[in-house]
């Protein structure tokens, strides 16, 4: 930095900055925040903006970097979204009436996790996760300040962290206490979040409850404080914490809820083409997070779940009045953002108009499921608080055109307040005092086209052309000269004018200072708008629920507490939504309450994954209270899915592919219950044949024996059939395949039985592979098959494969092999290739 002295506005900016080393500095200097040394670079290379340096002349100018302050929003935004925090420092006096270097602060931290003006994706909400640790142990506080959704939990493991913090979506993490380096640099560089430190977590709140245990506590503790810190002001629309246990839920890890698709495709990460995207026929924003949210943690509490299924059978039921729940529906805006924004002293009167919008509708609703006389809707009519005061309050108060600008006037009714009534009249009365002067004047001076006008800078005047200037009066007096025409004043409008202008500053003034208490009086809404919220959303997932399973013909699932599994032709709703409905082909799946294990076999792409997928999905499906497509369904109650299934990415764990779906193994066999769900797509194939074969069987049979889950097992390993001789839970099944005039057809249906070959030279052939290729693999096939190894003896000695017969090689290549290039003109060269193709054709 430089050595000179610095000027003592940069004086003012360089000790800034030591507060914020980590932030874009965004220093307010008139209509600009500027930027400047390093922060200039790096920002005019992200933002693509010019730029420019202070004291150009000096020996050592200050790089310099500017965005226009009424345009800021957007380059902060750019920021965020890209990972970084922009600190923003604003004048906090009049620069004219400054002594001196005018008083700058920072006013608030803009941070990826705190951003209220992202975009919220498809329901997504925008999380910061606090971590606190004593080196045992985590509390994990999660807070989302758009909506105001504060939770916390305690995780007793490293791995459970990792996935909450990705269940979250997390873009950024606060730590506090003794979150190891390697523990920081796991979240920064490979799940690459923004990590901030926070030294000493918020001593209370009324936020926190006393019953939270000290981890809990502390995370959401630290939590608060980096709120503070950052934002710099009360937020009181934070819902108090909810304590909730990973437990209480279905479990899923991270890695099993993207390999279903349950809420984002997992390659693309769009609502489309996941369950989430089938799903949704919500109406409002609130609806569509809560529906995010119930697909994410599915219940297990069967009474719960059956109280969902019957509120969605009752509006399945009652068509007409879904129809007209719909269109109120359509009227309701995201109240939970409006509170925050109310919270933030950010409201518009837009805001507020639809905050009102929001309250006109909730009789309706209210009123449309009141009619509908069900015990089952209770709870939802009782959570639709009409909320009328303040509804007749905003109704009353704001003006349907107010303009997002609060201090120009326009905001408020008339018939609202008295003394803002007076004024405007006073404004209509002084219009007509001009219209009234102007006609006297006229007559007066007999200049016909004597007009009264008003600019901002000359105020009101009389406006004369060139040609009638003679005529003027001598009580006017010249205000200003323009090309063919003259501006002048009268003592007379001079004093309408004052008059007139100080009720417009009046009127604009009150008018400012009405819309600022009402929103006080929203604020003290707060707790009630919040639960409002909450019965609009539970009641717009219902809804949607209702429709999917109408327009989808799905049925309502029935709970066993035996173990059995019951389902006929059960579809994969995803995959059946890209298929059409006449493509796809229905499985149906029994399994008896002893039955653990079912091992498919099958050719590739014959529909193996999307079978086992669409089990697990029939599951979340049931226990998040929906219908599910199928014709007849009984499950138990799950506890936990867990799955391995695909190549999984290595983000976390920085592992091979081979090394995760171990760990994932892992994960399955050690934390599953009898109760849960397993799923294993082709395990052990990222390893040596026997290798992995030997793994996947005992993993099979450790998981008979000792875990006793509901396990499906997609293998390739023909060899592991034979288990079903063994192992009385495990019982084989496959896809059916058609063979017909050397052509295969997968019929995609799952029956009973191993698969008796593998297809797989047959699916080379389809992808495209040389022919020659092809037939040197069907006689390597047919060898090892004819050495006796195989499906047929479950042996697995590697040393019985014989070698692969010699590949013979074409004579030509060993006369290429050996020509002497050096030895030969390039004529001869020619020849010789002319010679080899000839060769080769008559082959
Ligand atoms: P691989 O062994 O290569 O992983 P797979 O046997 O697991 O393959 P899937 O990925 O489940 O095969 O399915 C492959 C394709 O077959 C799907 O993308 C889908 O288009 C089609 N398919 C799967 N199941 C069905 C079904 N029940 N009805 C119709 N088409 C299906």
């Amino acid at each position: 930095m430089s050595q000179t002295k610095l000027s003592p506005g940069m004086q003012q900016y360089v000790d800034m900055k030591k507060d914020y080393p980590d932030a874009f500095l965004f220093f307010r200097m008139g209509d600009f925040y500027e930027l400047f040394y390093e922060d200039a670079t790096r920002a005019a290379q992200i933002l693509e903006i010019s730029i420019t340096s202070r004291n150009k002349n000096a020996a050592d100018p200050i790089p310099m970097a500017g965005v226009p302050y009424h345009s800021a929003q957007q380059y902060i935004d750019t920021l965020i979204e890209q990972g970084y925090k922009v600190a923003i420092a604003e004048q906090m006096e009049d620069p004219k009436q400054a002594k001196g270097v005018v008083k700058r602060e920072v006013v608030q931290v803009v941070t990826p996790g705190t951003s209220l003006d992202g975009p919220s994706r498809d329901g997504q909400n925008n999380f910061l996760v606090a971590l606190y640790s004593k080196g045992q142990g985590f509390g994990l506080a999660h807070l989302d300040l758009a909506t105001g959704e504060f939770g916390v939990t305690q995780l007793d493991r490293w791995d459970l962290v990792l996935s909450e913090i990705r269940n979250l979506q997390a873009k950024e993490v606060v730590l506090a206490g003794q979150v190891s380096e390697e523990q920081e640099a796991l979240l920064s560089q490979q799940l690459q979040l923004l990590v901030s430190w926070v030294d000493k977590p918020l001593d209370a709140s009324p936020l926190l409850p006393s019953t939270l245990s000290e981890l809990a506590f502390l995370a959401a503790a630290s939590l608060l404080a980096y709120i503070y810190q950052t934002q710099m002001r009360d937020l009181d629309h934070l819902k108090p914490v909810e304590v909730y246990q990973i437990a209480d839920s279905l479990r899923m890890d991270f890695a099993t809820k993207q390999s279903l698709d349950l809420t984002e495709h997992a390659r693309t990460g769009k609502k489309q083409g996941s369950l989430l995207g089938v799903l949704d026929q919500t109406r409002t924003a609130m609806g569509l997070r809560l529906l995010r949210r119930w697909i994410q943690q599915p219940l297990l509490d069967q009474a719960q779940i059956e109280q969902r299924q019957e509120q969605v059978t009752i509006l399945l039921e009652a068509f007409f009045e879904r129809q007209d729940l719909v269109e109120s529906l359509k009227g309701v805006y995201d109240i939970e953002r409006l509170v925050s924004r109310v919270s933030f002293g950010k409201t518009l009167p837009k805001d507020l108009l639809q905050l009102s919008a929001t309250l006109g509708q909730v009789p309706q609703i209210r009123q449309l499921l009141l009619s509908l006389e069900q015990a089952a809707l209770e709870p939802l009519v009782q959570g639709l608080d009409p909320l009328e005061e303040l509804y007749a309050l905003i109704d009353a108060a704001i003006d349907p055109q107010a303009p997002n600008q609060l201090m120009d006037g326009g905001l408020i009714k008339t018939g609202f307040d008295p003394v803002l009534d007076q004024y405007r009249k006073a404004l209509r009365e002084g219009t007509s005092w001009l219209a009234d002067l102007e006609s006297r004047e006229r007559q007066a001076t007999g200049i016909n086209n004597l007009k009264i006008d008003y600019n901002r800078k000359d105020g009101y005047y009389f406006h004369v052309t060139q040609s009638q200037l003679s005529h003027v009066p001598d009580h006017f007096y010249r205000k200003a000269t323009l090309k063919n025409s003259e501006r002048f004043g009268s003592q007379e409008l001079a004093q309408i004018e004052g008059q007139l202008l100080e009720a417009r500053d009046q009127s604009s003034q009150l008018e400012y200072d009405l819309f600022m208490r009402i929103r006080e009086e929203v604020a003290k809404y707060m707790p009630r708008l919040q639960s409002l919220a909450g019965a609009l959303a539970s009641v717009d997932v219902l809804q949607s629920l209702a429709f999917v399973a109408e327009s989808q013909l799905w049925v309502k699932p029935t709970f066993n507490q035996t173990g059995q599994i019951r389902v006929l032709e059960g579809r994969h709703p995803v995959v059946e939504a890209v298929l059409g409905r006449q493509s796809y082909v229905p499985n149906s799946l029994v399994m008896a309450p002893e039955d653990r294990i079912q091992l498919i076999t099958g050719p590739n792409m014959s529909g193996k994954s999307t079978y086992m997928r669409q089990i697990a999905i029939m599951v979340i499906l049931a226990q998040l209270g929906s219908y599910v497509p199928a014709k007849e369904v009984d499950l138990p109650i799950f506890d936990a899915i867990f799955t391995r299934i695909g190549a999984a990415d290595d983000l976390v764990s920085g592992q091979s592919t081979f090394m995760v779906e171990m760990m994932e193994a892992n994960q399955a066999v050690q934390h599953a219950s009898p109760q849960s769900l397993i799923l294993f797509d082709e395990l052990g194939r990222g390893t040596a044949t026997y290798d992995g074969m030997a793994l996947a069987q005992a993993l099979i049979e450790y998981i008979h024996d000792k875990v006793g889950a509901k396990t499906f097992f997609a293998t390739h390993y023909h060899e592991l059939t034979d288990l079903e001789n063994h192992l009385s839970g495990l019982a084989n099944v496959h896809v059916a395949t058609l063979e017909e005039g050397g052509t295969v057809t997968f019929l995609h249906k799952i029956e009973p039985g191993p698969a008796d070959q593998s297809y797989g030279i047959h699916v080379a052939k389809i992808a495209g592979l040389p022919r020659e290729l092809l037939a040197r693999a069907q006689v390597i096939l047919e060898s090892l098959e004819n050495q006796d190894v195989g499906p047929q003896t479950g042996q697995l000695d590697l040393f019985q494969v014989p070698e692969a017969p010699p590949v013979q090689a074409h004579p030509l290549l060993e006369q290429i092999k050996t020509v002497n290039l050096s030895q030969m003109t390039p004529l001869e060269a020619l020849l010789f290739l002319d010679q080899a193709q000839k060769d080769l054709q008559r082959d």
